[in-house]
């Protein structure tokens, strides 16, 4: 396994590394943290190099940053980064040609066409943001149809595993997503999306371990597959 893999392997696991003065700070699951320390440490200068956004970091699509970006446009400011520290939009912020799982190299953001910076905490659901804010200005009334798929969004998200507040999200964000007309989907759409082991979720097409914001934020992926799909084909 390279650094960059095993990268990509802490962010699934929900393993969040960071520099810190030359020196490697790993949080996250303890059960992920254990299992992964022996590769950690094997690979330890790589990746300070890594996350120190080297010449070894990928290269970027956005071009200089421009002198008058905000030294506060980070990732760790931008509302599409997960708890693990990857990105949720990766096809959109030039990491990927299709939906991956993506650690942004340092100073991405600076550059970053698809940075969004935060702006509230949603139904006290922490850092996530709701994606359709602007959209959601302009409120009129759910009609019956609506409020009826957002009950049955929001009784899947519960099955699933999200918190009471974190299904009124989903399903807020999917009901706004529709009336945007936009193209982007949820995991918790997705017939792949399962209950996790060794993981809170778990992706049965990828193979990978599932950050939370992948489940409930919206984001392109290519093996996506609907599940309302496979309940009219029933
Ligand atoms: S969208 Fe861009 S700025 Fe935001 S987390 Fe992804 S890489 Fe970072
Ligand atoms: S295949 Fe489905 S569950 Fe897996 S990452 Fe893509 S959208 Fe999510």
């Amino acid at each position: 396994m390279t650094a960059r893999e095993l990268l990509t392997r802490c962010a699934a696991a929900g393993i969040t590394l960071a520099a810190e003065a030359g020196r490697l700070r790993v949080a996250g699951p303890a059960e992920a943290v254990r299992e992964l320390t022996p590769l950690l440490r094997e690979h330890r200068d790589e990746l300070l190099v890594l996350l120190a956004g080297s010449s070894a970091a990928p290269a970027l699509t956005g071009g200089a940053p421009d002198p008058g970006v905000p030294a506060d446009r980070t990732c760790a400011a931008c509302a599409h980064r997960t708890s693990a520290g990857t990105c949720a939009r990766p096809v959109e912020a030039g990491l990927a040609a299709h939906f991956a799982i993506r650690w942004p190299p340092a100073g991405h953001a600076a550059v970053c066409k698809a940075f969004e910076r935060q702006q509230l905490a949603a139904h006290g659901s922490g850092t996530q943001t709701h994606p359709f804010e602007t959209a959601r200005r302009n409120w009129t009334p759910a009609t019956a149809k609506e409020l009826a798929a957002m009950e049955q969004r929001h009784r899947r998200a519960v099955v699933l595993g999200l918190d009471p507040q974190q299904a009124d999200l989903a399903s807020d964000v999917l009901h706004w997503r529709d009336r945007t007309g936009d193209d982007r989907r949820l995991c918790l759409e997705c017939r792949s999306l399962r209950v996790g082991t060794t993981s809170r979720w778990h992706c049965a097409a990828l193979h990978l371990p599932l950050a939370q914001q992948l489940v409930t934020q919206p984001h392109r992926c290519e093996t996506f597959q609907d599940l309302q799909e496979e309940r009219h084909g029933d």
